[in-house]
C-alpha cells in the first residue's frame, strides 16, 4: 500500500467511508481515525497501532449535538464543559449509549468524546456526518506525532492516507475528564487545566497516572517514550554531573539551562511560554531520540498551568 499525504478532505472522507483507516490532524496530536460504526476499521486501528484491546478509543465529532446519539444520563456539567471548551482539547467520559460498538470502548460502559479544534478535521467530520474513533497516530508506547511527517515515519505503507493539517498547535494529548458520583475528575492532564475546569463546574479532582493510581483504563504509568533513555530532573547541572562520560542531550527551559555550556542542548521554549513548550515537546523528543545519544536529560517544568501536563508526559516518557 502506498501512503498518500493529502490536504484534500474529500480524499480522506472517501477513504474513511470505504472502511479505511486515515491519519487526521487535530490541535493536540495526529490521530489514526476510523468510522466508529465500521467494525473492520476499528479492528485495524488496534492492529496498526499494536494497541492493547483494553485501551479504549476517543470518539471525535464536530459538535456537542452528538451527546444524545452516543450517551445517556448526561450530567448538566458535561453540557457546560462542552459549551466552555469545545472545540478544544477536552475529552469527556459519559455513560455510553448502546449504539456505540463495544470495540470502540473496550467493552466499558463509558464512551469518551471530544470535538477537536482543527479547521480541516472539523470540515471532514461535518462532511462525514458520522463520528470517528481516533487514538494518537503512533505505535503503542511511542512518542505521539505532531506533524504529518511523524505519522509517515511511523506508518508509511501501512495506512492509505494522511490528511495533512500542518503542525499541531497544542502538541500534547487532550485533558480527559469523567464523572464519579456526579463529580468531575481529571484522569489525564492537558491544555485545559483543572483550574479552568473548576471555574466552570465549581469543583474538580485530579487523579492522573503520574500522581495517583489511575482509575481510567489505558492510563499506563509508562507512555510516550523515546527509544533513548530519558531522565527528568529538577537540577540539570547535578544530573549532568551524574552522567559525565556519557553522550547526553539536554532539554530544558530555565535560565540555568540556557546558560549551560553543553554540546547538545535544546532550549524549550525560546519565548518562555509553556504553550509553546507543549507545542514543541514531542517534536523535540522525536529529534532528541534521532541524534544518537546515550541519554536524554529533561528539566522538570514548574507544576502550574500547562507545566503539570508537560511534566506528566515527561515523567511517563522516563519510565522503563
Ligand atoms: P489516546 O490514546 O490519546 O487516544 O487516549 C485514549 C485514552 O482515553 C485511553 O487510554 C483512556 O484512558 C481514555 N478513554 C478512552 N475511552 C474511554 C472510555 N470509554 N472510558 C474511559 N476512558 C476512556
Ligand atoms: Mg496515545
Amino acid at each position: 500500500m502506498t501512503t498518500q499525504i493529502t490536504k484534500d478532505i474529500n480524499i480522506a472522507a472517501t477513504a474513511l467511508q470505504s472502511g479505511k483507516v486515515v491519519a487526521i490532524p487535530t490541535e493536540t496530536v495526529y490521530g489514526l481515525a476510523g468510522i466508529i460504526y465500521n467494525q473492520e476499521a476499528i479492528k485495524d486501528i488496534y492492529r496498526i497501532k499494536e494497541r492493547p484491546l483494553e485501551n479504549p478509543l476517543i470518539v471525535h465529532t464536530h459538535s456537542a449535538e452528538i451527546f444524545p446519539e452516543i450517551a445517556v444520563d448526561i450530567p448538566e456539567a458535561a453540557y457546560k464543559l462542552a459549551e466552555a471548551f469545545w472545540p478544544g482539547p477536552l475529552t469527556i467520559l459519559l455513560k455510553k449509549n448502546t449504539v456505540i460498538p463495544d470495540n470502540v470502548t473496550s467493552g466499558l460502559d463509558t464512551v469518551a468524546v471530544r470535538v477537536p479544534s482543527h479547521p480541516v478535521t472539523i470540515s471532514l467530520l461535518r462532511e462525514l456526518k458520522q463520528p470517528v474513533a481516533a487514538p494518537s497516530a503512533n505505535p503503542f508506547g511511542r512518542i505521539s506525532p505532531t506533524s504529518a511527517r511523524h505519522v509517515l515515519d511511523y506508518f508509511d505503507g501501512r495506512i492509505s492516507c494522511i490528511l495533512d493539517g500542518g503542525a499541531c498547535s497544542i502538541g500534547i494529548e487532550s485533558t480527559i475528564l469523567g464523572f464519579e458520583e456526579g463529580f468531575p475528575v481529571v484522569y489525564r492532564q492537558g491544555a485545559v487545566t483543572a483550574a479552568q475546569i473548576k471555574d466552570v463546574t465549581g469543583n474538580v479532582t485530579v487523579k492522573t497516572a503520574s500522581t495517583n493510581t489511575p482509575k481510567a483504563p489505558g492510563m499506563y504509568p509508562r507512555h510516550y517514550s523515546p527509544r533513548t533513555p530519558l531522565v527528568v530532573t529538577d537540577d540539570i547541572q547535578k544530573a549532568l554531573a551524574g552522567f559525565r562520560g556519557l553522550n547526553t542531550v539536554i532539554i530544558g527551559y530555565s535560565k540555568m539551562c540556557r546558560d549551560l555550556i553543553a554540546e547538545k542542548k535544546i532550549v524549550l521554549p525560546e519565548s518562555g511560554n509553556f504553550e509553546e513548550a507543549a507545542a514543541k515537546l514531542y517534536g523535540t523528543l522525536h529529534y532528541a531520540d534521532s541524534i544518537n545519544t546515550d541519554i536524554i536529560i529533561a528539566e522538570k517544568f514548574p507544576e502550574k498551568g500547562l507545566g503539570s501536563a508537560i511534566n506528566d508526559r515527561l515523567i511517563r516518557a522516563s519510565k522503563k
